[in-house]
């Protein structure tokens, strides 16, 4: 079991091994705060804005009224005409009075409410939450004063106005209006939940991504596992290889001279035989399979020197007669003076074998020709035959590692796949290029390219 400290300590070093991680959890708290920030400044703003416009508009309204009443003050039926029309101008007004002040009493003399005309003011629900207005509006005479009070849970705006009587220099006369603000609240109220709902949905969206990432995270792991293990693979088949080499050597030293006895049975020669040829094939299997590891550790040395075609194409091919003769086979291979190549010498005899080898191999009956020439600053080496041929969507494939073409015409013929393979990763190596041009059931042409050798200087 492992120690909290363990635990904190294995945190530690994920999180510095995958610092997206660190990213996102930043981006996790910046993007909401951003948002929260923004949109409850907005807002406010946005309130303020609302408050200061009604607050102008309630101010006119109450001095043109007062400008409109002024004169008819002591008309009670006129003022109920002017109230009930501005009223119905106006559907956020919910309170408009007209006050007369004698000694401690404010009595309603009009009122959109008809049926407080006549009590006292003061003594009204909720009115002594805007009682300083009142003792303000002394200190600014035809002015209106404004203030807010919450009502059954929505805000309401009360503007006050005092009228000086012309007689005498004492308030008299106020007007109170009263402004409902819920629906411009419920607006507000509105906008916030919408924007919430945004912040929601992009907090969402963020942990979907961050979920995806840890899965990607844990596919980075599982990929390094796997690159790890393949490593392991690569390690282990090379070690075997080797290690089966020597037993190998030993078992073809000794069939060879087993094979040089004569007191051998034609029966037994054939036994031998078969043992030569499987311990052969044995051998190309784990030179290829040696081949592969040093590709691709990038193990293999090329020593790249001054090296004339035409002489090793001869010699290779050469060492092809008899088993092309074997098989019944012409191959033929005209010399033609050509420019030297850099390339290294076991290299191109190796790239050599396997194309003229695979030539006599896939090539039931016919020839295999092999031709050299110089074009445009490349020497271009031909090895033609009249064997099987490659169909159009195996060329596509052919040099991937282990691909053998499948069908009833390879019975019998045996091999790894691995021979262009490694041909064409030698060939690259040394600057080179390999084509191939097949008509199957008329046989192949593979074209290998290697650029002219600079003089030396
Ligand atoms: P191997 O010969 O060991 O199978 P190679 O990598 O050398 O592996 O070749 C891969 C495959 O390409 C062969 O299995 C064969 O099907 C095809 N091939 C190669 N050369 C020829 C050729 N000259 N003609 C027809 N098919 C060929």
């Amino acid at each position: 079991m492992a120690n909290p400290l363990q635990i904190i300590e294995r945190g530690f070093v994920f999180v510095r091994e995958n610092p997206q991680i660190i990213y996102t959890l930043f981006l996790l708290v910046i993007i909401p705060f951003a948002f929260f920030y923004t949109s409850e400044r907005f807002l406010q703003i946005a309130r303020q804005n609302q408050d200061s416009l009604e607050r102008s508009r309630v101010g006119l309204l109450t001095d043109v009224f007062v400008e409109f009443a002024h004169e008819r003050m002591s008309d009670p039926s006129y003022l109920h005409d002017r109230i009930r029309s501005i009223a119905q101008q106006n559907e956020t007004i919910v309170r408009f009075d007209v006050l007369l002040a004698t000694g401690s009493t404010k009595m309603i003399v009009a009122s959109l409410h008809p049926d407080t005309v006549g009590s006292d003011f003061t003594f009204l629900p909720e009115q002594e939450k805007t009682a300083p207005l009142f003792d303000l509006v002394q200190a600014y005479p035809n002015h209106a004063l404004t203030d807010t009070y919450t009502s059954r849970g929505a805000r309401v705006m009360r503007t006050v106005r005092g009228i000086l009587s012309p007689e005498s220099p004492v308030m008299s006369r106020y007007v109170v209006i009263d402004f409902s603000m819920a629906a411009a609240d419920q607006r507000a109220r509105e906008s916030i939940r919408n924007a919430y709902l945004v912040l929601f949905g992009v907090i969402f969206l963020i942990i979907v991504l961050l979920a995806r990432q840890a899965r990607i995270i844990d596919y980075a792991s599982l990929y390094r596992k796997l690159k790890d293990v393949d490593r392991m693979k690569d390690d282990f088949v090379s070690m075997a290889a080797h290690e089966l080499r020597s037993p190998l050597t030993i078992i073809r030293g000794y069939t060879e001279m087993v094979a040089e006895s004569e007191h051998l049975s034609s029966e037994s020669r054939g036994h031998l035989a078969n043992i030569d040829r499987a311990a052969t094939q044995l051998n190309t299997l784990i030179g290829d399979i040696l081949d592969v590891a040093k590709l691709q550790e990038g193990r293999m040395s090329f020593s790249l020197v001054h090296v004339d075609v035409s002489t090793e194409i001869g010699m290779v091919v050469d060492s092809f007669l008899r088993p092309a003769q074997d098989k019944g086979l012409v191959l033929t291979y005209a010399p033609t003076p050509l420019p030297l190549i850099a390339v290294d010498t076991d290299r191109f005899r190796q790239v050599m074998v396997n194309f003229i080898g695979n030539a006599i191999k896939y090539t039931p009956n016919g020839s295999v020709t092999v031709s050299a020439q110089e074009e445009s600053g490349m020497v271009s080496i031909r090895i033609s035959d009249t064997g099987m041929g490659i169909s159009a969507e195996d060329q596509q494939k052919l040099f991937q590692k282990f691909y053998r073409v499948k069908g009833t015409h390879m019975q019998g013929i045996t091999g790894t796949g691995l021979g262009l393979w490694i041909t064409q990763e030698i060939v690259h190596a040394m600057k080179g290029t390999i084509s191939v041009e097949s008509i199957r059931g008329k046989g192949t042409d593979f074209i290998v390219r290697f650029p002219v050798a600079k003089p030396a200087v």
